[in-house]
């Protein structure tokens, strides 16, 4: 990001327009519908603004001589648009008085941009592409002026107004954003949109007890719990709505190592975040100082999230948490979220089941090779079933002795897929007799290992066959 967008107070000074044609009319009309005052000078001379509205026209000040050597005190920003050369030098000027400045398509004069705006009133949404493309913003615009509702801004102007009065009558901050979130997700706030605003107006004056309307407990307090999240293989995009709702009601987060940093920015921007996996060859502060931490929080009044990769019943330990949860007597919800083995399945196209031909599927873990050796093999050994090993790459000289051993054909097509859904994801497909070696062509984990004949329908094993084909057929043609 290199324009962090921020809003300007139109109310505190006038701004600079210089600049001529229909791109100077263009900002003026945008300027004097925010409610901005302009101080214009047109660079050809033409100060015709018809088309204005006399209210946004009176705000705006002609201006006549050279821009160059216009009064600046008091400006609070300097626009050129359609201003020629005189832009380039006006940059200049503004920049040295630390104005900001924007001269229209012209980024390296500029000290800010405009983004395309949504406008509900008191609600604006501000979209940038960093200047790169208008085009792009305004797609993003129409997406986002699609989903909000006509009356959001209603909504905000009504909060407004009564901010200050629950402000005095609720004390603790995160009950008073429960308050709000109430108000805004429940009945007072359908009201304001659907434009029956002075029904809304009564229905919170006739709110008696703003702290139990929160759901305050008995002492004072908002009441917390704790939300096991699932965050998927690490593709932001693949988070539930669900999910992604919980990060932003967040008040803490405790997450794993496997959670990536784009997946951590979807949280509320205010949340805590608490690192609590182990990594690679670190112990993590352990299961039992986990459980611990969420209790706390919970019972402190915050809304905990404990955010795991994939899901955090596969392989997550999840239930061992809301058990602790559970005999701690907090109150706790589970969001599912996309395993690994499904994440991998999609991205590298294994339909982990397939008509006739694979009836089943295993989630297995082997762990270490210690775990590897008390797996019950003999029960895999169905060739209609697809087995997908986690946290197998240690273990997978193990995987394959055992499958072998329990008399599954060394032929069985496997499939190792690494960082799936992330940006660097890799896949190495072979036979089960290859697996140690398959696990070598890995730059590192997580991976998860599939067995069986669906990894012959797979994108990587396709195209290693297509490169096979062609490497024999070079090789005839040699
Ligand atoms: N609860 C998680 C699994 C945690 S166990 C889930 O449902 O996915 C950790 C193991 O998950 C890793 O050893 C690896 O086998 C697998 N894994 C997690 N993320 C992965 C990814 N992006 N690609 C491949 N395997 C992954």
């Amino acid at each position: 990001m290199r324009f962090l967008p921020v809003f300007l107070d139109l109310q505190t000074g006038p701004i600079l327009l210089v600049g001529a044609g229909e791109l100077a009319r263009a900002k003026l009309r945008l300027l004097a519908a925010a409610g901005a005052r302009v101080r214009w000078y047109a660079t050809d001379g033409n100060h015709d603004a018809s088309g204005l509205e006399a209210a946004d026209a009176a705000r705006i000040e002609l201006a006549a001589g050279d821009p160059l050597a216009a009064d600046l005190s008091g400006v609070i920003a300097i626009l050129c648009a359609g201003a020629g050369d005189i832009g380039t030098a006006m940059s200049a000027r503004a920049k040295a008085v630390g104005l900001p400045v924007n001269v229209m398509d012209d980024l390296s004069h500029s000290t800010f941009i405009f983004p395309a705006i949504v406008d509900r009133g008191d609600v604006v949404v501000a979209v940038g592409t960093g200047g790169a493309s208008p085009v792009v913003a305004r797609r993003i615009r129409e997406q986002i002026e699609a989903v909000l509702p006509a009356r959001i801004g209603d909504l905000a102007g009504f909060i407004g107004r009564w901010r200050k009065p629950i402000h005095q009558r609720i004390a603790e901050t995160s009950l008073r954003r429960r308050f709000w979130e109430r108000v805004v997700d429940g009945p007072i706030g359908a009201l304001v949109l659907a434009g029956r605003g002075d029904e809304a107006e009564a229905a919170l004056t006739n709110i008696a007890d703003p702290s139990a309307f929160a759901g305050a407990q008995a002492s004072g307090r908002a009441e917390g719990r704790v939300t096991l999240v699932g965050a998927g293989p690490g593709d932001p995009d693949l988070l539930t709505i669900k999910a992604l709702r919980a990060l932003q009601d967040a008040d803490v987060v405790f997450y794993d190592e496997l959670v990536s940093s784009e997946i951590l920015d979807r949280a509320r921007r205010d949340a805590s975040r608490v690192p609590v996996g182990r990594r690679v060859g670190k112990p993590g502060i352990g299961q039992d100082a986990i459980n611990r931490l969420l209790i706390e929080a919970a019972k402190s009044g915050q809304r905990a999230v404990r955010l795991k990769g994939g899901d955090p019943f596969v392989f997550g330990r999840g239930g061992e948490e809301i058990e602790a949860l559970r005999k701690a007597g907090v109150a706790y919800s589970v969001v599912p979220g996309i395993t690994a083995g499904l994440g991998a399945a999609a991205q590298f196209e294994v339909p982990l089941t397939f008509r006739h031909e694979a009836l089943r599927v295993t989630f297995l873990t082997a762990h270490k090779a210690k775990d590897a050796e008390t797996v019950d093999w003999s029960v895999l050994t169905d060739e209609k079933m697809t087995v997908v090993v986690y946290m197998g790459m240690t273990a997978a000289p193990s995987v394959r002795a055992g499958l072998l051993a329990a008399g599954r054909s060394p032929q069985t097509p496997v499939g190792v897929f690494a960082r799936a859904t992330r940006p660097d994801a890799q896949a190495a497909v072979g036979t089960l007799d290859e697996l140690p070696a398959l696990i070598q062509k890995i730059d590192g984990g997580p991976a998860i290992l599939v067995i069986g004949d669906v990894v012959a329908h797979s994108a990587p094993w396709r195209n290693s066959n297509l490169n096979q084909v062609i490497s024999e057929l070079l090789e005839a043609a040699e």
